[in-house]
């Protein structure tokens, strides 16, 4: 059992909350998976100043920072018994907006969902799309790397993400963004934290050996949809280390690390415009599970925006569901797989 730190002092220095009673405990416990674990305290930021505190102490007390957003993660991503870092409550403005340039600028506690009603007035979204748009965070996306239904068109949060000030493990802020190689060379060189991770990749990613066991266990660059680890494979085919004209961009790496490198604390993503409303869905049966797989392959070819597969077992679901059972009039006989293409 870890022994229970003072926490009255950092409670002074905080201008958010900081909660150390059981209630609070018990409701941060977990995410939308079945992991339960109780933090230390939970802890909801005002700024950036607040989470570098929070931080310092973590490491004075020897534990951890939990970051967290919507709290919405499938696989315990934001279950642990550190400290919890709550960003969605009061660090959830939009910083800046080029509808020109289809960017902006978001702190971290920004709720997809709320990002995508402002920007419509423009006629532009953010392209990556997950089923929880209306409660998951910007930095929960960044985090996850969070793609949706039309991940086939848009992609995953790492296709665009441009630009990420984050605070590191000793306090330091650093802002991550494309570099040149010439740039890569001068960051290494820095006598910072920054430096040595920058000096840590560079030695990594152009090691032979490394390269070549990351080419060879990574899963196929063709395959988009993937959070398999850190994002090394993608980094190793940058301009440092191959002079095929690609900028380095650690907010590749950041996507999908699950709060594990850095504590993000301002984002500037890219938009995508809305499409045309216009929706044509087919509806495709079949009788068993391979059928529909191999189907897959063929349909993909024709490049559709989305494709979903439903088995019996949902579609069983909705029979008996007065909601749902008005929404499968378009269901024939007993399909053992509906895709939704
Ligand atoms: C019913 C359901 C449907 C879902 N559908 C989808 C889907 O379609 N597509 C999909 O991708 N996912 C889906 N998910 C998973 C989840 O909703 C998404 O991944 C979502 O984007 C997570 O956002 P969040 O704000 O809830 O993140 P959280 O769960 O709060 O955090 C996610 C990760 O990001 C890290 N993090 C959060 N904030 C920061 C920060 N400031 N700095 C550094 N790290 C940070 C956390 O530590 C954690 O590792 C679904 C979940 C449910 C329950």
């Amino acid at each position: 059992m870890k022994q229970y730190p003072v926490f009255d002092s950092l409670r002074r220095e905080l201008k958010g909350d900081l909660y150390t009673d059981q209630t609070q405990r018990i409701l941060y416990a977990t995410d939308a998976s079945s992991y339960r674990e109780m933090p230390l305290a939970v802890t909801r930021p005002k700024d950036k100043e607040d989470i570098k505190k929070i931080i310092s102490f973590a490491r004075e007390i020897n534990s951890s920072v939990i970051p967290r957003g919507g709290g919405t993660s499938l696989a315990g991503q934001v279950v642990g018994d550190g400290i919890v870092v709550d960003v969605s409550k009061y660090m959830n403005r939009i910083l800046e907006f080029n509808a020109e340039e289809k960017w902006i600028v978001v702190e971290p506690g920004v709720i997809l969902a709320e990002l995508n009603k402002f920007l419509s007035t423009h006629g532009l979204q953010f392209g990556p799309e997950t089923s929880t748009a209306n409660r998951c965070c910007m930095a929960g996306m960044l985090g996850n790397n969070s793609c949706g239904a039309h991940s086939l068109i848009y992609g995953s949060t790492r296709d665009h993400i441009l630009e990420a000030d984050v605070i590191l493990s000793d306090g330091t802020e650093v802002t991550f963004s494309k570099v040149s190689t010439d740039e890569f060379k001068l960051k290494c060189k820095l006598d910072s934290l920054e430096g040595s991770v920058y000096r840590n990749l560079r030695d990594t990613l152009s090691d032979p050996v490394n390269r070549k066991e990351i080419r060879e266990q990574f899963p196929h660059p063709d395959l988009k949809r993937r959070n398999n680890g850190y994002a090394l494979d993608l980094l190793m085919e940058t301009d440092p280390f191959t002079g095929n004209g690609v900028k380095l961009n650690l907010c590749r790496l950041l996507a999908g690390s699950e709060g594990t490198l850095a504590f993000t604390t301002r984002m500037k993503i890219n938009l995508v415009q809305i499409p045309a409303q216009k929706t044509g869905l087919i509806c495709a049966h079949f009788s068993n599970l391979q059928d529909a797989l191999k189907a897959n392959v063929l349909i993909l070819k024709h490049k559709p925006a989305a494709i979903e597969l439903i088995d019996d077992f949902i579609l069983d679901c909705t029979k008996d569901n007065i909601e749902q059972s008005r929404n499968r009039f378009f269901i024939q006989g007993k399909p053992a797989i509906v895709l939704f293409i």
